[in-house]
């Protein structure tokens, strides 16, 4: 490549504010852009020129140089300096500064100011999310449980090594610029090299795969709160699979299952138990025992007492998951008609038949079952 005086390439005089020195490149940019010239040789090196010129003089440091020493200055020629170091990628890289102010915040991929620089957009990368089941009793919900349990997750292989992306260069992305009905404009994409983590493995370490992960068993210690429900879904940070290098872990989803009780049904923080009583407790009132989550409770059955009838029992529930207070417990009663009685039981009963007081009066007041329930939850 030539060595031009980069204030002749880019037509600007040695007085020419940065302002001017970027107006200028941005029109050259444009004009010898590859995507307009398309197998211009030309232009292409025209391009270059402009890209080389540009970024020696809209840097302070290297345009303070180049005043003093010319080409031959040190940084400036050499290899790996400005004579020949500059790669397309390196070109495209700079447009975000030229072309990101006329741009603004339109689009997003160019941001505001001189920040479109090497580390900017480099993606951290998150390891995958870990999915588990985990089956819980009712005692365990009404208290909340730690819980040991054995997840098969991707963890960093021992001795896999990262090394930067020669692809990328280590900004996880790639640059190129497209002519659109805007003019010209700059995409930026994930590197395919490293998918935008910058960097790559070097070493797989012992059984680690293409990413330096291997799949290994762990137990994990989880905290489950008080209150949760069939199908919640419990998000604990960080303990999912682990990421290549760069990234951070990704989560742990702890997805719950209920078991059902045996005689408690749930109905979010209420609970419902259905319990028969003799037709002689119904009648003449006496007592009864309750299962509850941890343990039995004894509930007084009133004197004349229908089927139907539910007691609440406060408190008795099962505590809110976000912490807003504890259900309660209803009883819905049944009085057990008898199905095998002896000749002496059914005797007793048929002297009773036409007693006055056997008679079926229901007022008002002796609702069935399913207004009673349609009562306590509709006010
Ligand atoms: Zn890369």
């Amino acid at each position: 490549m030539s060595k031009r005086d980069p204030y002749e390439v880019l037509g600007v005089g040695k007085n020419a504010s940065a302002e001017e020195i970027k107006k200028a490149y941005r029109k050259l940019a444009i004009k010898y852009h590859p995507d307009k010239n398309p197998g211009d040789n030309t232009a292409e090196e025209k391009f270059k020129e402009a890209a080389v010129a540009y970024e020696i003089l809209s840097d302070p440091e290297k345009k303070a140089k180049y005043d003093r020493f010319g080409h031959a200055g040190p940084g400036m020629g050499g290899p790996g300096g400005f004579g020949g170091g500059m790669s397309m990628d390196d070109i495209f890289s700079q447009f975000g500064d030229i072309f990101g102010d006329a741009f603004g915040g339109a689009f997003g991929g160019f941001g505001g100011g001189g920040g479109f620089g090497r580390s900017r957009g480099r993606r951290v990368v998150k390891g995958s999310n870990l999915r588990v089941r985990l089956k819980l009793d009712l005692a365990e919900i009404a208290n909340g449980v730690e819980k040991k349990i054995k997840v098969n997750k991707l963890v960093r292989a021992e001795g896999a090594e990262y090394g930067t992306c020669a692809t990328c260069g280590g900004s996880g992305q790639v640059a190129r610029v497209q002519s659109t009905f805007l003019g010209q404009m700059q995409t930026v994409s994930t590197c395919p090299a490293c998918g935008g983590i910058g960097q790559t493995v070097s070493k797989r370490g012992t059984g680690g795969d293409e990413h330096g992960l291997k799949r290994e068993e762990r137990v994990v210690e989880i905290k489950i709160p008080a209150g949760v429900e069939e199908g919640m879904q419990l998000n604990i940070s960080g303990m999912g699979n682990e990421a290549p290098a760069g990234g951070v872990p990704g989560d742990l989803l702890v997805v719950i299952e209920e078991e059902p009780h045996e005689h408690l049904k749930r109905d979010g923080m209420h609970l419902h138990h259905e319990a028969y009583i003799s037709v002689v407790d119904a009648a003449l009132g006496g007592s009864i025992e309750v299962p509850l989550v941890k343990g039995r409770a004894k509930v007084k059955v009133e004197p004349g007492t229908q089927s139907g009838r539910v007691m609440r029992l406060k408190g008795k529930g099962l505590p809110d998951v976000h912490g807003r207070g504890t259900g309660d417990l209803f009883v819905h009663l049944a009085v057990w008609t008898p199905t095998d009685l002896s000749k002496e039981e059914k005797k007793a009963l048929e002297d009773l038949r036409e007693s006055p007081g056997f008679q079926p009066k229901p007022s008002g007041k002796d609702k069935g079952f399913f207004e009673k329930v349609k009562d306590m939850f509709g006010n």
